[in-house]
């Protein structure tokens, strides 16, 4: 059975209801008792007073009553709401008809609602009156029933612009709210978490700024739905806010991502070097902490991801470029693997900079054509000809040829990758094309970028259909990493292209993702052994187990293996011996551009 907690601090929050938005609904009933006693009776003639106050009072007001035309102005003018005034047209001070006009004159927020009260009951009277400003007329001497009649109308429109101002002050708060603050958490949101460290910044105060990101939080959400999801990221805020001192601010960033201010008292005191110790304790404590199951569903456990970064008067920053640190040293963590801490350096500066300038040449080299098409043979334990690895290769103008363990993951992070992509496969296909009489695959890498885009399947369809090239001759390379998200999309593209004709492989085999569920459920004709488990041959008897249990399961499942990094006799001849293998490595053949690499391999043999 699922059992839940009572719910987290920062459920608490009131912000979290809305920001006071019962008001809207507030009763209009409710208004006009609240009016009961704010009438004000402004008359000098003390019988008429006498009567009007005795008679209010008989219907449940308790009015305030003057006898000066200043004292009545006064009152109304410091009033905060609108009020009702009985106002007798001829008072000493000032008379009625002075007041009123210069009520309506000033008032911009509190209209107050006149009745102006005298004998002049001439219809001459009545305009003057109300074209001064007042919003009835009474005259006297008065008829209770009239006077009852004439009040509640007053109460009804004072009602109704109380009512209204207080229903656009709620929506003001609940806009403010929204723009503030993040409504699943009911944390701040980055709008105010910005704020906050701009302010700190103005102030001239030192802190210390964390980012914690849940470590596949993707995962979590699609195995558990997005209800838990949500769940969790409350329990974590709640959690994260317990890390810390009343003063921090704890906000939520983005989807999976947490932010955390901590200022320091007494401006700028601390140097660097003790606010990255002071770092480095806290941010342990979140790891213990979240690695703490959480009470949701049947449990959850997570880890996290911290970028720190110490924020000092040393340095004047605007306080995006703080986030910006941090964020640079949140995304390394994750690139070293998740579950752990880096803070922010200098060296880390420099490497975005050189990755900003290689993207940046890197595009400018796609639009100039520098890309080039290498290929990697694959050969049979006979010496033939099996296919190709096409690996592409940058000619840089000025640098010379760079290699895609460079480049790719700097293309990874932009759509460069898309574009790289896209033209290996075309030029794998006029390959294809030109040789078509020939018997040999070529495999062609594919990012999960390239994967995970909703056209993938037709882009891929349509390059080989352009050049009438048949789809088995192309071995798609995934890798392990690829699985892990959204299994279901992944499954129905695989099928797609795999009843279409085209092979799949999985590269860099057991060096990702380690459920092998997969292998089994998807169309999957090839496992390439990755060229670490290769380099341990034959001498290294992990690497040797390893390697054998790979060809044992290949075998089960009907899967071909090629084995990556071949460099020497040894090794071929120990996987030789462990299976039906295909060789691939540096003692078979080096890449070699494209063109010359097919015809060395076409014509070895004749
Ligand atoms: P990969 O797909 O695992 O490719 C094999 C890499 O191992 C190639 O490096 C190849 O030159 C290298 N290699 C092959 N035999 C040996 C050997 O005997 N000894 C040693 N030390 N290395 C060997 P390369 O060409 O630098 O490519 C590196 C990675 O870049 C590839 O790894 C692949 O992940 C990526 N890559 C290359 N071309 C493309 C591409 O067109 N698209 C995408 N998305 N990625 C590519
Ligand atoms: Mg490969
Ligand atoms: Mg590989």
């Amino acid at each position: 059975m699922k059992t839940y907690l009572p719910l987290p601090r920062c459920f608490a929050s009131p912000l979290f209801y809305g920001a006071g938005l019962a008001a809207l609904d507030t009763d209009l009933l409710m208004i006009e008792e609240y009016l009961k006693d704010k009438i004000i009776i402004a008359e000098d003639d003390p019988i008429t007073e006498l009567l009007l106050k005795s008679t209010l009072e008989k219907w449940g007001f308790d009015p305030t009553d003057v006898q000066d035309g200043q004292e009545a102005l006064k009152l109304l003018r410091t009033a905060e709401e609108p009020r009702i005034v009985l106002l007798d047209w001829l008072m000493p001070g000032m008379d009625g008809i002075d007041i009123v006009k210069e009520l309506r004159r000033e008032e911009k927020e509190n209209p107050h609602y006149v009745i102006m009260l005298t004998s002049k009951n001439e219809k001459k009277d009545v305009i003057l009156a109300l074209e001064a400003g007042a919003d009835d007329f009474l005259s006297k001497p008065f008829d209770t029933d009239e006077l009852k009649a004439r009040i509640k109308a007053g109460l009804r429109l004072v009602g109704l612009h109380i009512q209204l101002k207080r229903a656009i002050k709620s929506a003001n708060k609940l806009a403010d709210f929204i723009a503030h603050y993040d409504q699943t958490t009911g944390l701040p949101n980055r709008v105010l978490f910005t704020e906050r460290i701009d302010e700190l910044v103005n102030n001239g105060q030192s802190a210390a700024l964390i980012l914690v990101n849940i470590d596949r939080f993707k995962r979590i959400n699609q195995a558990k739905g997005l209800d838990l999801g949500d769940l969790l990221l409350n329990y974590f805020g709640a959690r994260l806010q317990e890390c810390f001192e009343e003063e921090a601010v704890v906000a939520r960033i983005a989807a999976d991502e947490f932010g955390v201010l901590i200022p320091f008292d007494g401006g700028c005191v601390y140097t660097t070097d003790e606010i990255i110790n002071f770092l480095y304790a806290k941010a342990q404590r979140i790891h213990a902490r979240m690695a703490e199951r959480f009470p949701i569903d049947e449990g959850v456990n997570i880890t996290v991801s911290i970028g720190a970064a110490p924020v000092t008067c040393e340095i004047a920053l605007e306080p995006e470029e703080f986030l910006r640190r941090v964020d640079t040293a949140l995304r390394k963590a994750k690139a070293l693997g998740g579950n752990q801490t880096v803070i922010h350096d200098r060296k880390m500066e420099e490497e975005v900079r050189q990755r900003y300038d290689m993207e940046k040449d890197l595009a400018e080299g796609l639009d100039n054509g520098d890309l080039r098409l290498f290929l990697q043979a694959q050969v049979r334990p006979d010496g033939s000809f099996h296919g190709a690895e096409a690996l592409v290769r940058w000619m840089h103008p000025k640098k010379g040829m760079i290699s895609p363990g460079l480049f790719i993951p700097v293309a990874e992070e932009s759509d460069l990758v898309l574009r790289i992509g896209r033209w290996v496969l075309n030029e794998v296909c006029e390959l294809l094309c030109k040789y078509s009489r020939e018997d040999f695959t070529l495999s062609v890498n594919i990012s999960p970028k390239q994967f995970a885009r909703e056209d993938f399947v037709d882009e891929i369809l349509s390059a080989v259909s352009e050049k009438s090239v048949s789809p088995d001759r192309i071995i798609l390379e995934v890798t392990e990493g690829l699985l892990i998200n959204d299994m279901d999309e992944v499954a129905k593209k695989m099928i797609r292209l795999s009843r279409a004709g085209f092979r799949f492989s999985i590269d860099d085999f057991g060096t990702g993702y380690s459920s092998l569920s997969y292998l089994k459920s998807l169309p999957i004709s090839e496992i390439k052994i990755d060229r670490t488990f290769v380099k341990g041959l034959p001498g290294d008897e992990d690497s040797r187990a390893i390697v054998k249990a790979i060809f044992l399961m290949a075998e089960a499942l009907g899967m071909e293996v090629v084995a990556e990094g071949i460099e020497s006799e040894g090794q071929a001849m120990f996987l030789s011996k462990a299976g039906n293998v295909i060789y691939q490595g540096f003692l078979f053949s080096k890449p070699a551009p494209a063109g010359d690499a097919i015809e060395h391999w076409l014509h070895k043999d004749k």
